[in-house]
């Protein structure tokens, strides 16, 4: 039976990606097929719908770095028919067809089944970036930061990694201060948890090697000179988790922070992170985020929506986050 999908192709020096109808018999191999039923929109999805080269890396694609449904036919001892799971990345939407299709086939060590006390549209409200959020606050308290040291900062912070890190280290008890080029959304972000916003202009222009140390530690989705600011101001033997590149994805600074206050640079991946470590970051994620706060920083759009919402992530005008309805 033929199905709705958007497939990415190469073109000249950029990609297309289109609604194409596929079929069964066009997946590709995996011992796991699934009815889609939910997808999402991270940074990474809208850079693919624009035809942004450079994330795609096998042609034909189907895009989605996400996706959430219901297992129809297994030949994987671990699932069976019927299973509600989820997977976030392992190369799906880059190397393996992804979540804008209502199928999909992939290899059962991919996937998870939904926790309990989520529903499959909140793994999703969740996606790839609020598990790089839990990702990244597993990440500072490896680093044995905790609330006691001082205050965290969140940069992004009205964004999808952002809105969900803020709900995650509020939770955890830290005193969040959330950078935000949206200082209207001031009122979502303290409803998320954040105590202080500031403006991310403060932190997005070159700064000096080392400032006045104003956090213990960071969360931070922007890169470049936002990030080069954070570690500068980070406090003696702070840690900054480094997740994102919505700024830039250059790093101009100087070795000041790590070598006069022993400042950790933590390094966040979600796409190939083992299997252990993010069964660590849902367990955080299903038992410490606030579902009415999850509630709040998610809208939830139709599959036809998907273009505009995906020009609509570039130009930083989506808040927290979206779910998209594949089925
Ligand atoms: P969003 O677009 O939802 O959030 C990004 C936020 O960054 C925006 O909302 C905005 O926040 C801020 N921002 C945007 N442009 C700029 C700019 N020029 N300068 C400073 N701040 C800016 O994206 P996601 O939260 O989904 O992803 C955030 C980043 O993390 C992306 O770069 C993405 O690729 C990366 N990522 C990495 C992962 C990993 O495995 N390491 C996994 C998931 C995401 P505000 O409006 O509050 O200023």
């Amino acid at each position: 039976m033929s199905f709705k999908a958007v497939r990415v192709d190469k073109a000249d020096k950029a990609v297309v990606a289109r609604f194409v109808e596929m079929d069964e018999a066009d997946l590709m191999e995996g011992d796991v097929t699934i009815r889609v039923t939910h997808s999402t929109v991270n940074y990474k999805d809208g850079l693919v719908l624009g035809g942004r080269p450079g994330i795609v890396n096998r042609f034909p694609m189907v895009a989605g770095v996400d996706l959430a449904g219901i297992v129809e036919t297994s030949s994987a001892a671990a699932f069976k028919p019927g299973d509600e799971v989820f997977i976030n990345g392992f190369g799906l939407g880059q190397s393996h067809f992804g979540g804008y299709a209502q199928k999909a086939r992939v290899p059962a060590k991919w996937l998870m089944k939904v926790p309990a006390g989520l529903t499959r549209a909140q793994t999703m409200a969740i996606g790839t970036a609020g598990y790089t959020a839990a990702l990244a606050v597993l990440a500072l308290e490896r680093a044995r930061l905790t609330p006691k040291r001082g205050p965290v900062l969140v940069t992004g912070a009205a964004g999808g990694v952002g809105s969900v890190a803020i709900a995650l280290l509020a939770a955890a008890g830290w005193r969040v201060i959330a950078a935000t080029g949206r200082t209207a959304e001031a009122d979502y972000l303290r409803g998320l948890g954040a105590a202080e916003i500031i403006d991310r202009n403060e932190l997005s222009a070159p700064g000096r090697p080392l400032g006045k140390e104003r956090w213990a530690g960071a969360i931070d989705s922007v890169g470049s000179t936002t990030l080069v600011n954070a570690l500068a101001q980070t406090s003696y033997r702070g840690a900054v988790a480094a997740c994102g590149l919505a700024q830039g994805p250059d790093l101009p600074g100087t070795v000041m922070p790590f070598i006069l206050r022993g400042v950790s640079l933590l390094g966040i991946d979600s796409v190939n992170c083992p299997m252990p470590r993010r069964r660590l970051a849902w367990e955080r994620l299903a038992t410490r985020l606030d579902l009415a706060k999850l509630e709040k920083m998610t809208s939830t759009i139709k599959f036809d929506q998907l273009f505009r919402a995906g020009a609509d992530i570039l130009a930083g005008k989506v808040r927290g986050r979206l779910v998209v309805e594949i089925d």
